[in-house]
């Protein structure tokens, strides 16, 4: 099993951003950021920030609340039980929410790439359900697996994506899975476990 870091978008990297594994670490890390109740606007900017959105991202409650409802969404392709479920789901969200597929420079501000939601100034929600679903559903042709999991750790419950060809991993970093061996171990000992 392996914990691989992701390539890491920068802002300088004018291609890489846009790449589809780049998109992918966006996803998973707007879905986590986004799965927590009450997660502030300048929490989820700080996340677009730091995935490569290069302009200060000035996002409202409302738009917050937009993309939690997609990112909800997003989450279940992530949480689907192997390659077949993981493809109905992006079916079911492509066909009831996304635009039909276009390409974009953003008026010559980046590289053409694929878009999948109606148009460059749509809101928040839509593009980001729309952006999820063309980068996972990439990443399922591509590989022909499940574009990724939960973490299995109940302490977590990140979104993660699966790296590379070996078998699937069950946590979302090898923190999570220390410490859930650990857990294990102390529950084998009969040792109480001080974290819970
Ligand atoms: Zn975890």
């Amino acid at each position: 099993m392996r914990y691989l870091r992701g390539v890491e978008p920068t802002n300088s990297d004018w291609s890489a951003r846009h790449s589809v594994q780049a998109v992918a670490l966006r996803t998973a890390a707007l879905v986590n950021a986004l799965s927590h109740e009450g997660v502030s606007p300048q929490s989820v900017s700080a996340v677009l920030r730091a995935h490569g959105e290069g302009d200060a991202v000035e996002l409202s409650e409302r738009d917050v609340a937009e993309m939690r409802a997609a990112a909800l969404q997003v989450r279940e392709v992530f949480a689907a039980d192997g390659t077949d479920e993981a493809a109905a789901r992006l079916n079911r969200l492509l066909s009831l929410s996304t635009g039909a597929l276009r390409l974009t420079s953003h008026g010559g501000r980046s590289p053409w790439h694929p878009h999948l939601d109606r148009d460059d100034d749509g809101p928040w929600g839509e593009w980001l359900l729309a952006s999820s679903c063309l980068a996972l559903t990439v990443i399922v042709w591509d590989r022909q697996r499940p574009p990724g999991g939960v973490c299995a750790s109940p302490a977590c419950g990140n979104v993660f994506l699966t790296q590379g060809s070996g078998p699937a991993r069950r946590y979302c970093s090898r923190r999570c899975a220390t410490r859930e061996r650990v857990a294990a171990h102390r529950r084998a000992k009969k040792i109480p476990d001080p974290a819970r």
